[in-house]
């Protein structure tokens, strides 16, 4: 009966093997509705631990898209990948196969905080997230919007007011869920603003969720207001690289998934970006013009750590600031000047790009506009993100007042894989903060709430040198496989590969001694610089910055050739041994600390 009121359905046909008398049921295991980045990882997550999931979200050709930058990763947000990769989340595998840039951010310091990112071509982003999710057993996939929530009594044994067993479309159908999962990003009461003009829209060119908005207030939850914005875009023929900072990619291309050795592009075939900045013409247009841009004047909080170019204006005024111009894609026309958010009428959008040196001769295709959405207080939410008001409702991305999309697949992955859990009546799966910038960001949220956009920062994790973007498989991956049933069998056996040839590699390492006098020889290149007779491990060279396992291998090449065969065995084994350092040194400077302590006291 369902069936009849839906409009597009796909679905896995597998599924429905030997059951062709009844091809459709209204009623899932788990429903999730979005198809955005948290959406995505959510719903996957969920057929991946074996619940029978639908995926409800207003377009199918939307699944996946990419509403801002064109770029996955960062600083903090790299690691964030990484988590959602090693629990077999899609994000992290999708870019390998879709990036057109890759670079590590950070590079020059500790590994603890290099950033992985990447730009990536929108459309094959989006291509190949549709056809993962298409292609997932157990997950259907829906167009509709969804406007209410089907409540029942609570279930006695747990807290909340209400439990949720469903979801209603706008077109009056019913689907019933055990658990349900919001991922609703800027759609809820979304207006969008270019210079004075506001109107209802998730984002652009995608109607709004308004009458949900609704229902989630009238049910009690405190909603707050946000903003972001998007730069304009800019035809790629109209503007002077010639005279422009580029930048290429790193070669080779780390890869973001901890099951792939490379990336889908060779580093020559990369796309190069460029570096412009603004100047005193455009902080003038900037000003002269504010009373033109209610986006700017008001009370709502936008994201501090990605500001409009009106905000950096107004917060510092009289600097430079720094604005890239990042490709959009392989076959893609259009350039997207990152650092330019701006809400300013089209026009003097136009004109304050001609103003930049490079963009002299640019041609805007298509405007900056700012969004302002409604999102909900996270502290009612609990650390499996299931809402402490309504029973097997979960909350996940943007809705939580977090701005990104790593966040958003970040809170989507735990999402998901909690509403399936829910429905087996088994413990949640929450991680600490010692345990992952997973656990940081939703500790932060539960606990401190947000009235600001909220994006993740390796100075929020307090055990960074542990959490490294390079260890959260062994972080993560054993107990996404035996505690949720999220991770695949291939990865599971390729993390325990990765532990076993970690831990055998370092006691290799430890066991081959020399004299330093014989390691000066056989590695010239190495500053040792201890006394001559002195012995030496193999672990011990490792760390000096110029030797990596290649280096050793060639001067021990039994039984060190083996390790040089995998590029990531052999950075992680480097990584081993240079952290061994800063951990000794932070052992010694908290033993010091203790030592004053005690004797003062
Ligand atoms: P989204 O990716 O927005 O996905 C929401 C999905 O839910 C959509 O598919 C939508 O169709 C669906 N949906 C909504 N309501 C319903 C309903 N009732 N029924 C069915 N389906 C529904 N992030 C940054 O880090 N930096 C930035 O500068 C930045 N700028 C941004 C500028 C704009 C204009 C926008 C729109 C976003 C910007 N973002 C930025 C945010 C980034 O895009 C989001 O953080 C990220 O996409 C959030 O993912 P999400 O899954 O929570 O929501």
């Amino acid at each position: 009966w369902v069936a009849a009121s839906l409009t597009k359905q796909h679905h896995p046909s597998s599924r429905f093997s030997g059951d062709s008398a009844a091809p459709w049921t209204p009623h899932f295991d788990v429903v999730v509705i979005g198809g955005g980045h948290a959406g995505t990882e959510a719903a996957a997550a969920a057929a991946r631990c074996g619940s029978r999931t639908l995926l409800l979200t207003h377009r199918v050709d939307t699944i996946g898209q990419m509403s801002c930058n064109p770029s996955f990763g960062g600083i903090g947000k790299g690691h964030l990948m990484r988590e959602v990769d090693a629990l077999d989340g899609l994000c992290s595998r999708i870019c390998d196969q879709s990036g057109v840039h890759y670079k590590v951010l950070n590079r020059r310091k500790g590994p603890a905080v290099w950033g992985l990112r990447a730009q990536i071509d929108r459309k094959l982003y989006k291509q190949n997230m549709q056809k993962e999710i298409l292609n997932t057993p157990l997950l259907t996939v829906q167009e509709g919007a969804v406007e209410d929530l089907i409540l029942t009594e609570p279930e006695p044994e747990h807290t909340g007011k209400y439990r949720v067993s469903g979801v209603v479309l706008v077109d009056g159908s019913t689907v019933y869920a055990e658990s349900v999962v919001l991922t609703t990003g800027t759609f809820l009461r979304g207006m969008i603003v270019i210079g004075l003009e506001m109107h209802p829209a998730g984002r652009l060119g995608d109607q709004p969720s308004i009458g949900l908005a609704q229902t989630l207030e009238k049910l009690g939850f405190v909603v707050g207001r946000l903003k972001t914005g998007t730069p304009p875009r800019i035809a790629k023929e109209s503007i002077n690289f010639s005279i422009l900072n580029k930048q290429t990619p790193d070669n080779p291309s780390i890869p973001f998934s901890f099951i792939n050795e490379t990336v889908w592009i060779k580093p020559e075939d990369q796309l190069p970006c460029y570096l412009t900045h603004t100047n005193p013409q455009v902080d003038e247009i900037v000003l002269e013009n504010l009373h033109l841009n209610c986006h700017v004047k008001e009370t709502t909080k936008g994201p501090r750590y990605c500001p409009s170019i009106e905000s950096k204006v107004l917060r510092f005024p009289n600097r430079l600031h720094q604005v890239w111009l990042e490709p959009e894609g392989l076959d893609s026309d259009l350039i997207y000047p990152q650092g330019l958010s701006v809400t300013l009428p089209a026009e003097l959008q136009e004109k304050m790009i001609t103003c930049i040196r490079g963009l002299e001769k640019a041609k805007m295709i298509q405007p900056g506009y700012g969004v302002q959405y409604d999102y909900l207080d996270p502290r009612q939410i609990t650390p499996s993100l299931e809402t402490h008001l309504v029973q097997r409702l979960f909350f996940a991305g943007q809705i939580n007042g977090t701005t990104g999309y790593e966040e958003a697949a970040a809170q989507g992955v735990i999402a998901g894989i909690n509403a399936s859990l829910r429905v087996r009546h088994k413990p949640p799966f929450v991680i600490s903060r010692t345990e992952g910038y997973i656990g940081v960001l939703i500790d932060d949220l539960t606990t401190l709430g947000t009235n600001e956009p909220y994006r993740m920062f390796t100075s929020r994790a307090e055990f960074r040198l542990s959490l490294r973007p390079d260890n959260a498989d062994s972080r993560l991956t054993f107990r996404g496989y035996k505690e949720a049933g999220c991770v695949s069998q291939q990865r599971y056996e390729r993390a325990i590969w990765m532990k076993s040839s970690l831990e055998e590699g370092i006691s290799v390492l430890k066991s081959i001694e020399f004299p330093s006098s014989k390691w000066k020889n056989l590695i010239p290149e190495a500053s040792i610089s201890i006394g001559k007779s002195l012995p030496l491990r193999a672990l011990d060279v490792l760390k000096y910055e110029e030797v990596d396992i290649e280096l050793l291998a060639k001067a021990v090449p039994e039984p060190l050739r083996k390790y040089t065969k995998c590029r990531e065995l052999a950075e992680r084994l480097k990584i081993e041994a240079s952290i061994g350092i800063a951990m000794a040194f932070l052992l010694q400077r908290f033993q010091l600390l203790g030592l004053t302590w005690w004797r003062s006291g």
